[in-house]
């Protein structure tokens, strides 16, 4: 490896560590993994997105392993659901 990339590879570092105490700083600090581990989801930083502890939390206790977007299809089907029991209580 050459030194020019040996410092590129250093000052990268270096930011992500600087990334990484903002996040801790404004209270993000868990990771969360798009595609859970327990479903082959992988520790790649394009796996990862930083949360808040307490939205971590919520968004498991929710939806368990769920996607991001399989969670937006939960809420989907539970608003078709609540707007056919809405209907169907005029009638
Ligand atoms: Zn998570």
């Amino acid at each position: 490896m050459t030194s020019l990339n040996k410092l590129k590879k250093r000052a990268r570092r270096r930011e992500r560590k600087r990334e990484h105490k903002r996040w801790v700083d404004r209270g993000w600090e868990d990771d969360h993994h798009i595609l859970a581990k327990s479903r082959g989801g992988t520790k790649h930083p394009s796996n990862i997105i930083r949360m808040d502890r307490s939205r971590h939390e919520a968004f498991h206790f929710l939806f368990g392993n769920r996607t991001f977007l399989e969670a937006a299809r939960v809420l989907v089907v539970l608003n078709d659901n609540h707007d056919q029991n809405l209907l169907s209580a005029r009638r």
